[in-house]
């Protein structure tokens, strides 16, 4: 099996991931967190939160809904432009995402380029492709009381998207905020959701999925000066990654994305990489969009998006630079990190080396002998103590110790707290450590 295999299995096992609606066969491009998952998943974005937002004075947070204007994603642009290649083989009818299944090409690839590249189709092995088409990615759903057989106009005029981003929630929302906290520049706004996407091919477990979620900040800066910004918010983010989330700095590349690969609306990106088991894929990026989305929602709407410098009376259009990050990938780099296989007393073992910010929990606290009613009575006031003092601590008392040890290492809990006869008379017990299997007598109060 292949590490990313392996820590699919480990996911499904331990109950951090499973395919979505998998009891009806599943459902492409979705996946469910199980009660594992979930408390990784809220930590992560939990310390995002707090590194981005509270403990900064220039960041402000908003929460917008998911449908929104349809305007929205015509001044940004993603009504005629958020499409893929689509090229479909004739003989056998599947369809690719053309750019994924050639080499050397990107998304604006033409049909021509494609046909002279004679790509074999992956499924049936034959050449034989029809012309390569644009597919647009948005979700669309009609929004209202419309009914099947209304008129196509009716119809057409309730049609609105599943947000495929969650950057236009915040930029629809800095004028609210710029009127009501009249924040200082350079400031940023953070947002945390759900966003969609319609991927042709959604693929390597969570990395490619049809349903996401982001993190992202947009940072509002005077034009002249974004530099400076762009190379604070590039250290944050290293900070973040290494010291937050524990990832190896050596798994991390900055990728300086060339003028002809960057989005039309950026005049400079770099993509975060990281090395996943199937290879270096964008964790995050950071990008300088200049006032691209300020003012296409300026003439769209036709309010002005300036902001006035409350020394200097000067009056401009803010610039904006966006770290953005999936939470999915985020979420696969750290378990990545984490995932080890090594051996211990002869016998092969799986653990994940949790930072102890991220753990699912932080103790797993369990009597020696389930069977001993003095001894569980004693590990449950234990457990109590614990649970006040650090909330994240779990219970196990089924199997040998052995076995719960190998289980605790798979769901990454840094210490399991063992009560045995000893501790009815001295009040210690035996603290295990995960990553290097030793043991320590200490007492409950030193916890
Ligand atoms: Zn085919």
């Amino acid at each position: 099996m292949s590490k990313l295999d392996e820590i699919v299995s480990l996911c499904k096992r331990r109950g951090f991931i499973f395919p979505g609606s998998e009891v009806y066969g599943g459902f492409a491009g979705t996946w469910d967190f199980g009660p594992l998952g979930v408390i990784l998943k809220k930590k992560i974005m939990d310390e995002w939160w707090k590194f981005f937002v509270e403990n900064r004075d220039d960041m402000y947070g908003v929460d917008a809904a998911i449908l929104m204007n349809p305007l929205v994603w015509k001044a940004s642009g993603h009504t005629a432009t958020f499409a893929d290649p689509l090229v479909e083989c004739k003989e056998c009818k599947s369809r690719f995402r053309a750019d994924k299944i050639a080499d050397g090409i990107n998304e604006s690839v033409s049909s021509e380029e494609f046909w002279n590249l004679h790509v074999k189709c992956p499924v049936c092995g034959k050449e034989n492709w029809g012309p390569i088409r644009k597919f647009n990615m948005m979700f669309s759903t009609h929004v209202g009381a419309v009914l099947p057989d209304d008129d196509a106009e009716l119809s057409e005029k309730s049609v609105a998207y599943l947000r495929p981003e969650t950057a236009q929630g915040i930029f629809v929302n800095y004028k609210n905020v710029v009127d009501t906290f009249y924040p200082t520049i350079p400031f940023g706004l953070a947002q945390q959701g759900k966003a969609f996407r319609n991927e042709i091919s959604p693929r390597d477990f969570i990395l490619r999925d049809r349903e996401c979620s982001q993190m992202e900040i947009e940072y509002f800066v005077k034009p002249s000066e974004w530099e400076v910004s762009f190379e604070m918010l590039r250290g944050l983010q290293h900070e973040f990654l290494e010291n937050v989330m524990g990832l190896n700095a050596s798994s991390i590349h900055e990728f300086e994305v060339a003028p002809e690969d960057r989005a039309h609306y950026s005049e400079r990106t770099i993509d975060f990489m990281f090395d996943y088991p199937n290879g270096s894929e964008e964790l995050m990026g950071l990008a300088y969009r200049t006032d691209f989305d300020l003012a296409n929602i300026a003439r769209e709407s036709g309010k002005s998006m300036e902001y006035r410098d409350k020394n200097t009376g000067e009056t401009y259009v803010p610039h904006v630079i966006e770290p953005s990050i999936g939470v999915e990938r985020l979420f696969l780099a750290v378990l990545t990190n984490a995932y080890f296989e090594d051996e211990v007393d002869g016998a092969s073992r799986v653990v994940l080396k949790l930072p102890e910010n991220l753990a699912p929990y932080r103790f797993c606290v369990s009597p020696l002998l389930k069977n001993k009613p003095e001894l569980v009575e004693k590990a449950q006031e234990v457990y109590q103590i614990l649970r006040s003092r650090y909330g994240n601590v779990t219970w196990d008392d089924s199997g040998n110790i052995g076995k719960r040890y190998r289980k605790q290492d798979e769901i990454g809990t840094p210490k399991c707290v063992v009560i045995d006869f000893d501790t009815l008379n001295d009040n210690s017990v035996t603290v295990r450590d995960r990553d290097d299997t030793s043991q320590v007598r200490v007492l409950i109060s030193e916890l």
